[in-house]
């Protein structure tokens, strides 16, 4: 006969007659999380003479394939059975069985949103707080224009101003959050922002002042000192509440409109005016940097300082400055003095807040934390 009885072929023949010893499978299951669909690698010993004839994923019966593919989605997160079944080709039938748990998580990431809940008003800054249950990358964007978030512990954060000539509407805010495995959640939280309550103050001036007050005048500069707002520098340098930068009664709100002599109202007044005898020392409401020093037709002798993330004071009718450019000012510390410089009839300290580019009360960020 033309049977060839190579010594393999008989360590098989003996092997398939005699063989008791099942076979042995070692589950490969990725040790960290997983989402959807993945692959579970089965080795098994001895190769070639034993295959999987059984799987499951939670009790449930799976293709028997190799790899197997274990589907996590529509299951509950956290640990899931994995069960093979293999069993050799010998005349016993020699089978083993082993056991690995694979953990998933196909829930996105649920997001709390923390915002100011009443609308906020014209010359109003707004805080976003959100918080994730589980780390993930967060987006926002207000209308078509992307948010930073800031991370702080546990929850990130963004501030947001709108300037007293911000249109009365309801603003987008559309927030995504997708967690180190790809599960994404979406949401909305409109802002409402509603018309400010800006007295109208009706002034008196001089025939030879008028073009100094002229809305023209004002939006030139107006336009010089823009860019020093438009900066995002880094870090955040406040902390904590803004204090007042003196003590002094409140002579003009911010956001008041003016007439001058009857004519027709200007713009709103950009800042809080406080009661002042001059020299009296301007105090850095919070940590900040001195950027710019200048000497300007209405706001006189003018000073900002950048307190971070898009976060400016403006400082105006100064008589001095008593601090260098880039110099950082701690909160409470004086750097400045009260004077009568540019427009003004007296001394007193014309105080301003930008956020993002915006103008908004300064006296809020004396009351309340942000964030
Ligand atoms: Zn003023």
């Amino acid at each position: 006969m033309g049977i060839a009885w190579g010594s393999g072929t008989l360590e098989y023949a003996t092997w398939w007659v005699s063989n008791t010893t099942p076979p042995t499978v070692v589950l490969a299951v990725p040790q960290d999380v997983v989402r959807g669909e993945t692959p579970v690698g089965v080795r098994i010993e001895p190769s070639g003479r034993a295959r999987i004839v059984e799987a499951q994923l939670d009790g449930r019966p799976i293709l028997a394939s190799n790899p197997l593919v274990v589907d996590t989605a529509g299951l509950p997160d956290g640990d899931h059975q994995v069960v093979v079944v293999a069993e050799d080709e010998s005349r016993q039938r020699n089978r083993s069985t082993a056991t690995a748990a694979v953990r998933s998580d196909n829930t996105p990431p649920r997001l709390t949103i923390e915002g100011r809940p009443e609308p906020v008003p014209q010359g109003g800054t707004w805080l976003l707080r959100l918080r994730s249950d589980e780390p993930a990358a967060i987006h926002a964007t207000l209308g078509d224009r992307p948010l930073e978030l800031q991370a702080a512990d546990g929850f990130g954060w963004a501030v947001v101003g709108f300037g007293p000539d911000a249109p009365p509407s309801t603003v987008p805010v559309a927030i995504d959050a997708t967690d180190r495995l790809g599960n994404r959640a979406d949401q909305q939280a409109p802002v409402h922002v509603v018309p400010g309550d800006f007295p109208l103050d009706r002034v008196e001036v001089s025939a030879s002042l008028l073009p100094l007050v002229a809305p023209e005048a004002r939006a030139e500069e107006d336009r010089r000192l823009a860019p020093n707002y438009a900066k995002v520098t880094r870090p955040r340098l406040w902390e904590g509440r803004f204090l007042l930068p003196l003590q002094g009664s409140v002579i003009t709100e911010f956001g008041t409109l003016r007439t001058y002599n009857g004519g027709p109202v200007v713009g709103h007044h950009a800042g809080v005016d406080l009661a002042a005898a001059a020299g009296t020392p301007v105090r850095a409401p919070n940590r900040g940097r001195l950027v710019l020093t200048d000497e300007v037709r209405l706001r006189g002798r003018v000073a900002i300082l950048d307190h971070g993330l898009g976060v400016f004071t403006t400082y105006a009718h100064l008589s001095s400055v008593d601090a260098q450019i880039g110099d950082i000012v701690e909160r409470g510390q004086p750097f400045a003095r009260v004077g009568s410089s540019g427009l003004s009839t007296g001394p007193h300290l014309h105080w301003e807040l930008w956020v993002g580019g915006a103008n908004v009360a300064p006296l809020e960020w004396t009351e309340r934390d942000l964030p």
